[in-house]
């Protein structure tokens, strides 16, 4: 099974063959012994990869559906939940809390920025009686990690609000010690940095979360969370769970686990750097406003004036059988953005670095290619 494309995008990733293999396997019965071990590997391994002694879930569901079973579990009609807004993500995380009847007090930052604790401090104090913080970690719209993280968390905990953060798009290939840093809810998803098929969202839920969400009125019947951690202890998920999902992400689970969480990091990292150091070479500028929360794992590019990005992204797909992504929202046309996640490596950067560049030549925009990949080269050789 060979990919017929590099598929660089901010998710789906390319899956591993061991992974795609591992999902043709017979249909089991979901409440058979076999199940229940395949059900406990993968909780151990998601407790490895989340840092956590907490409480672990996966849903048959995109990430979507991660955030939605959270905000639906924890916010009661009326109740205030703070939000800070820097992008597509976190915008969807305060619409999910409006549609649930919650009250989400945004916090607006301009478009390529990060929230700061000093931002949050202030509204904490301001809004002494919200539930608690909600955030995105990695905001996979512009590219950017949210580094204050640890402290936002400890802001929060001062004031007795959970934190709840999406991480969706940072999981196993940025820093997230969940334990360490005392998140109480986070929420992940299969098609992104654990090179997973899409299709399955993960929770890890810390026990003063639970203590809110047993209080919780008109909680949710298919994603009612006291009822996943009811059947967990019986090693299986209340409704029929998609079981291929299931093998393929035992199977990435498994590698990474092999690979190691820390040396996973590593990687992207330096995958990273080598993507940022080589657009940087090309004479081109990074999307986000502030060096120190460029993302890991999705690398947003600004696009050259005059430049098409679909035309530079079709020729990409068509030519060098690259994908990359386009900007979303408001930012369409105006970035691009390369998915660092999964099983890249030197070889995917140099590819992906190649195929941009000589799509940009093909369209007239002359960028200085040997120096970008002899950048980002650079980057592996010490
Ligand atoms: N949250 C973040 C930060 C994401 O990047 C994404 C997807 O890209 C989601 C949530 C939603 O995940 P899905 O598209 O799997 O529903």
């Amino acid at each position: 099974m060979v990919n017929k494309e590099l598929i660089m995008l901010p998710g789906p990733t390319n899956v591993p063959e061991r992974v795609l293999y591992a999902m043709i396997q017979p249909m089991i019965s979901h409440r058979g012994a076999e199940f229940h071990k395949i059900y406990s590997e993968i909780e151990d391994n998601l407790k490895y990869v989340f840092q956590t002694e907490n409480d672990v879930f996966v849903l048959s569901s995109s990430g979507t559906g991660g955030v939605e079973c959270v905000v639906s579990n924890l916010v009661n009609r009326g109740e205030k939940v703070i939000v800070p807004i820097f992008g597509v993500f976190s915008k969807r995380l305060a619409e999910a809390v409006r549609r649930r009847g919650g009250i989400p007090v945004e916090v607006d930052l301009p478009l390529g920025t990060t929230p700061k604790s000093h931002h949050i401090k202030e509204v904490v104090e301001r809004e002494a009686d919200a539930k608690a913080v909600f955030i995105v970690y990695n905001e996979t719209s512009t590219g950017v990690v949210v580094r204050e993280l640890p402290d936002i968390v400890k802001i929060a905990k001062e004031k007795n609000m959970l934190t709840v953060v999406d991480a969706v798009s940072a999981l196993g290939g940025d820093k997230l010690p969940v334990d360490e840093w005392e998140v109480d809810i986070c929420m992940a998803g299969s098609q992104k940095c654990l090179a997973c098929p899409p299709g399955l969202s993960m929770i890890s839920v810390k026990q003063n979360a639970w203590e809110k969400i047993e209080k919780t009125e008109n909680k949710p019947f298919y994603f009612d969370l006291t009822l996943m951690r009811e059947y967990a202890a019986k090693k299986e998920t209340p409704f029929t769970p998609a079981i291929p999902l299931f093998y393929a992400l035992n199977e990435a689970l498994k590698m990474m686990r092999e690979e190691g969480l820390e040396r996973s990091i590593e990687r992207h990292k330096r995958c990273a750097e080598a993507f940022y150091s080589a657009i940087e070479a090309y004479g081109m500028t990074i999307y986000p406003k502030e060096k120190e929360t460029r993302s890991n794992t999705v690398i947003a590019v600004n696009i050259p004036e005059k430049v098409d990005d679909s035309l530079v992204r079709r020729i990409m797909q068509d030519k060098y059988k690259v994908v990359i992504g386009g900007g979303m929202d408001k930012l369409k046309g105006k970035i691009f953005r390369i998915g660092n996640m999964g099983k890249v490596t030197l070889a995917e950067v140099v590819m992906t670095l190649s195929a941009l560049g000589n799509a940009l030549k093909d369209v007239g925009c002359h960028v200085n290619i040997e120096a970008g990949l002899e950048a980002a080269i650079k980057v592996f050789d010490h």
